[in-house]
């Protein structure tokens, strides 16, 4: 603006001056004013602090100078724009390297004023720069991960526990597509039995108490294959506390779940017969006790012993007696039901473990193992045996709620049916009355 145009607009030039060299002075971004040529006559103190490490030895007097080590082509730019006015280039970004260790960069906008003019504007986008490389650093290393690493899939939930990222370990694992999953909740991945039995609700409100929170059960894949899951669920925060939604890891266990479970059979089983041991009886009896107590439901145990079994033994030889006590034992198996339990408590002893299951209905079921026994021919090493068995029958009732009651008074009903001639089922005298 001339001095005249200025006075022209009744505004006070030198105060116009000043406030421009204020302007300048507090400019958050460099700002240099230079020849057509690149030669400068003025440049803001944060130009010239942008422009130090390039400068080296001393002064920049021409900005293309300064810059050509690090971005010749400006004055190519320069010298090919042919407009009278306008932006030369926009954010244009220039690697400036002070040492080694450290890269700067400095986004470059050029705008020509008039014919020999350019008001040059740096920024230095050192830190968006570095933002954004680790941001694609961090994507590349994921996406190196959900291509590479087998027996996992990556993604997230939104807040209301839906998902809304897919990626290729998704369907490597899962065999769902990304049509299949979007939108959907986290259960579409459980079998369906499964997901009556873990709430998401339940999943999603342990996880944001926490932070993070793991599950495990059956999943199936788009192909019916079943898989135990491992599901790692975290809370996913955009800044600090900012709650977005979630990340989630499953991972297929199967094989350490197979190793483990046959690892407890191994246990908890007893080796000559195949049923559960005696340890395993208790423990399990227990639990049982204890559920039965709370949901108000039935427990009933069958003490059996096998009639005269020193008899097998001394006539057939022991090896025929432990054939006897296997085929026994798969004879019990034959009368249960998925819940019920099988134990050898020792020698030719056995228990059965029925909840859910009423004295009466427990006299029936000892009944129906009594006469199978009665009416099998058992093949053993030494030909085929028969063999009866003696069995009391008791449940969890009022005064006696323990394990151990319940299996005095099985055993007393037992010692009752021994006494009454063996081959027969007898009902601890307190439950009697219950039995129809
Ligand atoms: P009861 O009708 O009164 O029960 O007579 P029993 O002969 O069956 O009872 P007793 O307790 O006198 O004898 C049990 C026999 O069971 C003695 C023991 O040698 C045999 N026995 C215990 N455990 C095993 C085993 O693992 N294998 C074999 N072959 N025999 C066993
Ligand atoms: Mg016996
Ligand atoms: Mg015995």
């Amino acid at each position: 603006m001339s001095e005249s145009a200025a006075e022209a607009d009744g505004i006070d030039g030198e105060s116009d001056y000043e406030s421009l060299l204020s302007f300048m002075y507090l400019s958050p971004v460099g700002i240099v004013r230079s020849n057509r040529a690149g030669q400068i006559d003025m440049m803001n103190p944060l130009a010239a602090q942008l422009l130090m490490p390039i400068a080296r030895a001393g002064n920049i007097l021409n900005l293309f100078d300064g810059l050509a080590s690090v971005a010749p082509e400006l004055r190519n730019l320069v010298d090919s724009f042919g407009a009278p006015r306008g932006r030369i280039c926009q954010n244009h970004r220039v690697y400036v390297t002070p040492d080694e260790r450290r890269v700067s960069v400095l986004a470059c906008s050029i705008i020509k004023i008039n014919a020999d003019m350019l008001m040059t504007v740096l920024t230095d986008i050192s830190e968006e720069v570095a933002a954004e490389r680790r941001a694609r650093q961090t994507e590349s290393w994921l996406s190196g991960i959900y291509a590479t690493v087998n027996d996992f899939a990556f993604f997230t939930l939104d807040a209301n526990g839906c998902i809304d990222t897919w990626n290729v370990s998704v369907s490597r694992m899962t065999g769902f597509t990304e049509a299949d999953v979007i939108g959907q909740s986290l259960n579409r991945f459980y079998v369906p039995e499964e997901a009556a039995q873990h709430p998401l609700p339940e999943h999603m409100a342990l996880t944001r108490d926490e932070g993070w929170h793991v599950e495990e059960c059956w999943c199936e894949t788009k192909g019916g294959r079943r898989y135990w899951a491992q599901i790692l669920v975290s809370v996913l925060s955009e800044d600090d506390d900012d709650f977005s939604g979630y990340s989630v890891v499953i991972r297929d266990v199967t094989e350490r779940k197979v190793t483990s479970d046959n690892l407890a059979r191994l246990l908890s089983t007893d080796h000559l017969t195949g049923a559960r041991n005696r340890a395993h009886f208790f423990e399990t009896a227990e639990a049982e006790v204890a559920r039965a107590r709370r949901r108000d439901r039935p427990l009933s145990v069958v003490m059996f012993d096998a009639d005269h079994f020193k008899r097998i033994n001394d006539t057939a030889g022991h090896q025929a007696g432990d054939d006897v006590l296997k085929r026994i034992v798969a004879e019990a198996k034959g009368v249960l039901r998925a819940s019920d339990m099988v134990a050898r408590l020792g020698g030719e002893e056995f228990v059965l473990l029925l909840p859910g299951t009423t004295v009466g209905e427990a006299a029936v079921i000892a009944g129906r193992l009594r006469a199978a026994i009665h009416h099998a021919q058992f093949e053993t090493a030494a030909g085929p045996q028969r063999v009866t068995i003696s069995a009391g029958v008791s449940t969890l009732r009022g005064e006696r709620m323990t394990v151990e009651g319940m299996l005095a008074a099985a055993d007393r009903a037992l010692y009752d049916a021994k006494r009454a001639g063996r081959n027969c089922v007898r009902i601890g005298s307190d439950d009697a009355g219950d039995a129809r």
